[in-house]
């Protein structure tokens, strides 16, 4: 297969980690026999330095000529202290998720047996969960109508949904659960909201086309509840952007450390693939950095972009096999135990890179 991928690092560990998201995109391509062509591109506080602009005209072309995206993160202490600047780094991530006409954010929660002590829930209650997100992110309170009225002391943010932005997501939704468990649970608060009572009878009506897949509906206060309560009793979530947001940093509990977890954001066109984390300006240069969730987007970038599930698995197993051997980098590491060999950012890359070759030799 010939694909183009675009990499971009933009600030702090997000460069350290997409280093080794690369190398094993390079290392996929070799052993599986395919031609993936890289670029770069810059985003956020290092484009403003280099151009005045969080993103650039040169990178969006780039990104909007290509075949799939590998994303770090931007961010950079001086924007963070200092919330009158203009021109902010974060104002590039929301452009280019409006300009590539990103309408679905995707986040897997999957706990690594190996990892079951790193999370604040008990392990016999997070065994086995894999749940898959669909956060909606284009409409939302985010979006509606907001102000401020009655000399500033009354303040509004509408809520507002459109049907065919919730059709095209809930379509994303049914077809990702035929290829799992076939459960979807659709999110929302249709006893008090009207845009979720849309976002309801929507996703009821799409429902019916996918007769194959259990449908259910949850409150999205009792589904917060549930997550941590039992976690396995969920397959795919399928919810609106605010409720999306609260629940999948819930959800990133479950899998024990915000460098373990990646994200899709998917539209009509090219994908982007990022891990859920930021810039982490505390560990920027240090080296430390946990490059797994830059190499869990890759896999999702294959699997999703380029339909390359036996890639994206080979992948997921090097990391399995890389935690079973009891490698950790620092924020995944167990303090109870002598027994884990921590490594640095670039050793835990070449350590996957290794179970990739070692299980590539053995298969062919
Ligand atoms: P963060 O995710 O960068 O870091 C939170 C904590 O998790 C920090 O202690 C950090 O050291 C740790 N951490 C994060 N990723 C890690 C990894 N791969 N390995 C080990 N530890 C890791 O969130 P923050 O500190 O709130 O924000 C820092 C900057 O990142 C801010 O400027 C923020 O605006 C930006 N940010 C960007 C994105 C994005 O680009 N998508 C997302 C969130 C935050």
């Amino acid at each position: 297969m010939k694909k183009k991928i675009i990499i971009l690092p933009g600030d702090g560990i997000g460069k350290e980690v997409t280093t080794e998201g690369k190398k094993v995109l390079e290392k996929i391509a070799s052993s599986f026999g395919h031609e993936f062509e890289f670029d770069e591109a810059v985003i956020g506080h290092d484009a403003i330095e280099a151009t005045g602009n969080p993103l650039p005209d040169e990178t969006l072309i780039k990104l909007k000529n290509c075949d799939a995206i590998l994303f770090g993160a931007v961010g950079h202490p001086k924007y963070d202290n200092d919330p009158t600047l203009k021109v902010r780094p974060e104002q590039g991530l929301l452009k280019m998720r409006k300009e590539l006409g990103l309408y679905a954010n995707l986040r897997p929660i999957k706990l690594f047996d190996e990892l079951l002590e790193a999370s604040s829930i008990k392990p016999e209650v997070l065994k086995g969960s894999d749940i898959l997100f669909f956060r909606e992110l284009t409409g939302d309170v985010y979006f509606g109508e907001k102000g401020r009225k009655d000399d500033g002391n009354t303040a509004y943010d509408v809520m507002i949904y459109q049907r065919y932005e919730v059709e095209r997501i809930a379509h994303k939704a049914f077809q990702a659960a035929r290829t799992r468990k076939k459960k979807v649970t659709s999110v929302d608060k249709a006893n008090v909201l009207e845009s979720s009572r849309l976002w309801r009878e929507t996703v009821q009506e799409i429902g019916k086309q996918y007769p194959d897949v259990q449908l259910e509906h949850q409150f999205v206060d009792s589904a917060a509840m549930k997550l941590i309560q039992n976690p396995r009793s969920f397959d795919v979530v399928l919810t609106g952007n605010l409720f999306g947001d609260i629940l999948t940093d819930e959800a990133s509990q479950i899998a024990g450390s915000m460098g373990m977890l990646a994200s899709a954001s998917v539209g009509d066109k090219v994908g982007l693939y990022e891990p859920i984390h930021g810039s982490a300006h505390d560990i920027t240069g240090k080296g430390i950095a946990n490059p797994l969730a830059s190499i869990l987007s890759a896999a999702l970038l294959l699997d999703i972009s380029f339909g390359l599930k036996e890639e994206s698995e080979a992948i997921i197993k090097a990391i399995e096999q890389t935690l079973k051997a009891g490698y950790r980098t620092t924020d995944i590491a167990d303090a109870k135990t002598s027994k884990e060999k921590i490594l640095n950012t670039q050793a835990m890359g070449s350590y996957i890179l290794k179970q990739l070759s070692q299980a590539h030799v053995a298969v062919s």
